[in-house]
């Protein structure tokens, strides 16, 4: 699934590639992926210009010269490719813009679980999934003080709590088992029981470990490939995540996996102990 850092490249990369581009014709070819009208889609978007890519938390923001924008979510397998040719893409390509400078946008999506709503500029932030996003890091709309209060009131567990984008927005499966590892608290710990030190020292490592991922172009897990085609190149630097079985680098435990909030979680069951 791509996280923050992920899209972060992906908007990067948009950005490079078809920043100004005119929109020419739109090919729908899985309409769900639309949330609403695709023929309303397709008639405000055919002509305008994309003059920006945004983001906000994991969604991209397509912001065009007609005041609209496109909220892009890529949840599970999206993903953005330009080409030069509409036949370059498969059959997981389910929607197509064509460029006026005749080249080709294509969004694919072998889950088709991504959505794309179109919105005014102006109510953007306002869209329910957006304005439920809690802070995000390294902005200063994320602080101590916002972490804080935001563990103080949830009684689940601090993996379930990280995962559900209402305290901190951004972290995604791999990097919230990264965090809780750096930071040596347990993944079942209830939000709420996790001591000021503890939030003390969490709060900048996950500022430090979004910077450190997106500057190296996030991870390769899955399939995630940017815009560009290049893949991002993180892995390298994952300390628990998919490492089940290897000795915890920090003091050579082998790494467990259980399953925590649903998903896949891997600590060190040394390091990252229950309090109390
Ligand atoms: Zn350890």
């Amino acid at each position: 699934m791509p996280e923050l850092p992920e899209v972060e490249t992906v908007r990067r990369g948009l950005n490079q590639l078809i920043k100004g581009a005119k929109i020419s014709d739109i090919n729908i070819r899985y309409d769900k992926i639309i949330v609403g009208s695709t023929t309303d889609f397709k008639q405000q978007l055919i002509g305008a210009t994309i003059v920006e890519v945004s983001r906000r938390a994991k969604y991209l923001l397509f912001h065009f010269d007609n005041n609209l924008t496109m909220i892009s979510h890529l949840r599970m397998e999206g993903k953005y490719q330009v080409r030069d040719s509409q036949s370059e893409f498969d059959k997981h390509v389910h929607v197509i813009f064509c460029l006026e400078d005749g080249r080709f946008l294509g969004y694919r999506d072998v889950r088709k679980f991504g959505k794309m709503q179109l919105v005014d500029r102006s109510t953007e932030m306002q869209v329910k999934s957006i304005a439920a996003l809690g802070p995000e890091p390294l902005t200063p709309q994320y602080t101590l003080a916002s972490l804080q209060q935001g563990l103080q009131k949830k009684k689940k567990s601090i993996k379930a709590t990280l995962l559900d984008q209402h305290v901190v927005s951004g972290l995604g499966n791999i990097y919230v088992d990264e965090v809780l590892w750096r930071a040596k608290i347990h993944p079942e710990e209830p939000a709420n029981k996790v001591t000021t030190a503890q939030i003390t020292d969490l709060y900048p490592i996950i500022n430090d470990e979004i910077k450190t991922a997106i500057a190296a172009g996030g991870t390769t897990i899955r399939s995630y490939v940017d815009a560009t085609g290049h893949q991002g190149n993180f892995q390298l630097q994952l300390n628990v995540y998919k490492q089940e079985g290897n000795p915890c680098s920090r003091c050579g435990t082998p790494i467990e996996k259980i399953k925590v909030a649903g998903r896949g979680t891997h600590f060190c069951p040394h390091c990252q102990v229950l309090n109390q």
